[in-house]
């Protein structure tokens, strides 16, 4: 059963966000934790938790991908940068264990010239003091572009950091085909090749969701500005083979395109129709 959705605002709660996906087709959704400067999150709210999973089972969504503010950096040269990271996620996966079972996907960070050696030893270092071993929750490094210097511009960074984590059952990656493309590889032309290279460099099992995303840019760009499906350079083809490949084809599929509601259900209907 294909698992496909979208990045959805949390700010009016988990319910209004399983409403959303009833509404525009989706299965699974994503969402962001906290306001992307990191600011204090919203307090949990039980009742809201209660209908949330009874509408979640309603219409089918087994996996929830949340998403760290994207300006967290466990990489940064200042060490109160790194500090804030770590207390973001601390407290954020304290409160995924509210939907447990599911998956926290964040960006490695940037090593902002110190090289990316240091830089990976700093995001191994949070994530070996965060990560518990009774949470419930994934957390995945999620692949990047390489714009300026981002780490986890490839396979082979992200397998370094995963190397150095110790409770590597609680920890995956979270593949996103724009910013992969814009690292160099050819998700358009080739997709078999990409997972081939990603199973030997990191292994297809810790593969555990897709941001399903057009790119504005050219392969090897190191850009990161995602577009909308079909009107990019990977296209309606190659994001169809993507989506039916056998060896991911069981994944939560997340777009992350520019569009409001009435746009993603415009692409989870083409993508569902093609499927
Ligand atoms: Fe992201
Ligand atoms: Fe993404
Ligand atoms: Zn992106």
């Amino acid at each position: 059963m294909l698992k496909i959705g979208c990045h959805l605002s949390a700010s009016k709660g988990f319910f209004k966000m399983a409403k959303e996906c009833e509404e525009i087709g989706a299965n699974t959704f994503q969402f962001f934790t906290r306001n992307p400067r990191g600011g204090k999150a919203k307090d949990i709210d039980i009742e809201d938790i209660k209908k949330y999973n009874e509408k979640a089972k309603q219409i089918g969504i087994e996996v929830i991908v949340a998403h760290a503010p994207y300006t967290l950096n466990l990489a940064a040269k200042d060490e109160g940068i790194r500090n804030f990271a770590k207390e973001v996620l601390e407290d954020d996966l304290k409160r995924m264990e509210y939907v447990p079972g599911n998956l926290y996907n964040f960006h490695p960070g940037s090593h902002v010239g110190q090289g990316e050696e240091i830089g990976i030893n700093y995001i191994i270092g949070i994530l070996n003091e965060v990560l518990k071993k009774n949470q419930t929750t994934t957390v995945l490094l999620e692949t990047m572009a390489g714009k300026g210097s981002e780490i986890g511009r490839n396979f082979e960074e992200i397998k370094r950091i995963m190397d150095g984590v110790k409770l590597k059952e609680k920890i995956g990656v979270c593949l996103d085909t724009c910013h992969v493309n814009d690292a160099g590889y050819d998700v358009k032309n080739n997709i078999d090749k990409v997972l081939d290279n990603f199973d030997e460099i990191i292994g297809l099992s810790n593969l555990k969701a897709i941001h399903l995303n057009d790119s504005m840019n050219e392969i090897g760009s190191h850009k990161d500005r995602h577009q909308k499906i079909g009107e990019g350079t990977i296209g309606i083809d190659s994001i169809m083979k993507i989506v039916k490949n056998d060896r991911i084809k069981e994944l939560p599929f997340i777009l992350e395109t520019p569009n409001e509601l009435e746009g993603y259900k415009k692409e989870i209907e083409l993508i569902k129709k093609l499927y």
